[in-house]
C-alpha cells in the first residue's frame, strides 16, 4: 500500500464507527500512517510518543524485528487453517508456553480470538462444569462492581453495571451477583470489615454460583482501581471453601505489566479459569487464550454434552500463534522486569500532579501510571493538547493513565509526565 495515499477523514466520519463514539458528533480521529518503536506517525507529519501500548497491548513497542520477521514467515508458509480435525506448530508452541508461564494448575488451554471472547469461553467453562457435576443451580456469578471484561453480552453482564449501562439491555443480560469493589489499595492495610462482607456474600449465594470473576489486583477500564492482595488471597480462600470456581480476568494485566508475569502472583494464588488477551501477541494481532484445570477440563467432559461448547472459525489462528510465541520469547530474552521497575521508578515524577486542586489522586503500579481528577475531561481538547506536545495518551472518564510500551526510554517517561502535568495546569481538559 501507498504510504502517501491520502487517509479520507470524510469517508471515516461519515461511515466509520470507532470505539464508544457517536455517529452524529463523532469524537476527532487522527489519521496514523506508521509506527515505530514507541512512537506513531500521523499523515499532518508529526511523531507521539505512545502512552498508552495500544490499550495494554505494544509491550515491545510497535514494528519489532522480531515480531515482523515471525508475522512474514508465518504468512508465507500459513496464515490460517481451520482447527478442527487439525493442528499446527505455532499452536503447540504457543500452549507449551503459556502452560509454562501461567501459575502450575492451569494445564488446558482454549485459544480464542479476542479478550471478550476468551471471557464467554471462560464462563461457558464454568457453567459446563457445575453442570456436568449435577449441579444445576450453580448458574450465576458474582463479581466486583468496577469491573471490565469486554463488550460481548455475557461479558458485559459481569461489567460494572452502571459503566456498561445494564439499565438500558434490561430483561436481555442476565442478572449476576455483585459486591462492593475492592477499597483496600495496593500496598496498604487490608480492611477486615471489607473481608467479612465479602464472606457473608459467600455464604448467602454460594449454592447459586457457578464463579466468581475479578480482575485480579488492577480493575482497568472500569476505573482503573489498585486493590490489596490480600482481598485476592482472601478470594481464593472463599473460592475453595464455598466450592466456586475463581475466574481471574488477567486480559489487561498479565505479561508483566504490574510488574510481576501476572497479576495473580502478587497475592500467591493461582485462579482455576485464567483469561489472557490484549498484550499476548505483543499488540500485533488480535488473540486471546482461557485456561483451565485438569480439574474443570475433565469435569467438563464427564458431563452430558462431554465437549465445551464453543468453537471459532479462527481458533487457533497460525499467524497470531506465532506472532505470540515470538513475543513470549521476547520477553523471555529482554529484562522485562528490570524495565517494568524502570519504568515504575520514572513515572513516581507523575506525584507532583498531586499539588493541583483538580487531582484527586495519582497511583501506580508496575507500568500503569494513572492521575485520577475530580471532573470528567473532554477527551477531545485534552488530546489535541497532548498531539501538540506530541504525545499520544487517552484518558477517559475523570482518569489521565499510562502504560507504555516496556522499551520506552526515561527521557520519553518524562515527556509523557510533563505532558499530563501541564495539561492540568493549562486546564487544557
Ligand atoms: C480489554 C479487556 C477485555 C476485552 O478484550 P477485547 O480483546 O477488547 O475483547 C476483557 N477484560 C479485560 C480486563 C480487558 O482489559
Amino acid at each position: 500500500m501507498n504510504k502517501n495515499q491520502p487517509i479520507d477523514l470524510n469517508f471515516d466520519k461519515a461511515h466509520i464507527w470507532h470505539p464508544y463514539t457517536s455517529m452524529i458528533d463523532p469524537l476527532p480521529v487522527y489519521p496514523v500512517t506508521h509506527t515505530d518503536k514507541n512512537r506513531i506517525f500521523l499523515e499532518t507529519g508529526e511523531s507521539l510518543i505512545d502512552g498508552m501500548a495500544s490499550w495494554w497491548s505494544a509491550l515491545h513497542g510497535y514494528n519489532h524485528p522480531k515480531l515482523v520477521k515471525a508475522m512474514t514467515e508465518q504468512a508465507s508458509q500459513m496464515s490460517h487453517v481451520m482447527f478442527g480435525g487439525i493442528t499446527h506448530a505455532p499452536a503447540v508452541n504457543l500452549c507449551k508456553k503459556l502452560v509454562e508461564i501461567t501459575p502450575e494448575p492451569l494445564q488446558r488451554v482454549f485459544l480464542a480470538d479476542s479478550g471478550s471472547v476468551s471471557v464467554e469461553v471462560a464462563i461457558k467453562m464454568a457453567l459446563q462444569y457445575w453442570l456436568s457435576q449435577g449441579h444445576h443451580s450453580k448458574n450465576k456469578l458474582m463479581t466486583a462492581k468496577k469491573g471490565y471484561h469486554g463488550d460481548t453480552f455475557a461479558a458485559m453482564s459481569v461489567c460494572d453495571p452502571v459503566n456498561s449501562m445494564h439499565s438500558m439491555y434490561q430483561g436481555f443480560l442476565p442478572e449476576h451477583i455483585f459486591v462492593d469493589a475492592p477499597k483496600s489499595k495496593f500496598g496498604e492495610e487490608q480492611n477486615d470489615a471489607e473481608l467479612v462482607a465479602l464472606e457473608n456474600t459467600f455464604k448467602q449465594h454460594h449454592n447459586e454460583l457457578a464463579a466468581f470473576i475479578i480482575e485480579p489486583i488492577v480493575q482497568n477500564a472500569g476505573g482503573m482501581n489498585f486493590y490489596n492482595a490480600k482481598y485476592l488471597k482472601k478470594l481464593r480462600e472463599l473460592c475453595d471453601e464455598y466450592d466456586v470456581l475463581l475466574i481471574l480476568d488477567e486480559i489487561a494485566t498479565g505479561f508483566g505489566r504490574t510488574g510481576k508475569m501476572f497479576a495473580c502472583e502478587h497475592a500467591d494464588i493461582a485462579p482455576d479459569i485464567l483469561c489472557i488477551g490484549k498484550a499476548l501477541t505483543g499488540g500485533c494481532m488480535t488473540l486471546s487464550a482461557t485456561l483451565t484445570t485438569d480439574k474443570v477440563a475433565l469435569g467438563i467432559s464427564q458431563g452430558e454434552a462431554k465437549v465445551l461448547m464453543h468453537g471459532p472459525t479462527f481458533m487457533g489462528n497460525p499467524l497470531a500463534c506465532a506472532t505470540a510465541v515470538a513475543s513470549l520469547e521476547l520477553l523471555e530474552d529482554t529484562d522485562w522486569h528490570g524495565n517494568v521497575t524502570r519504568l515504575y521508578n520514572a513515572m513516581q515524577d507523575l506525584h507532583r500532579c498531586e499539588s493541583f486542586e483538580a487531582v484527586k489522586e495519582v497511583r501506580t503500579l508496575g507500568a500503569i501510571g494513572v492521575v485520577e481528577l475530580l471532573d470528567v475531561v473532554d477527551v477531545a481538547k485534552i488530546q489535541k493538547f497532548f498531539i501538540e506536545k506530541g504525545l499520544w495518551i487517552r484518558p477517559f472518564g475523570k482518569l489521565i493513565y499510562i502504560m507504555p510500551p516496556y522499551i520506552t526510554s526515561n527521557e520519553d517517561i518524562a515527556q509523557l509526565i510533563d505532558g499530563i502535568y501541564q495539561a492540568i495546569e493549562q486546564k487544557a481538559y
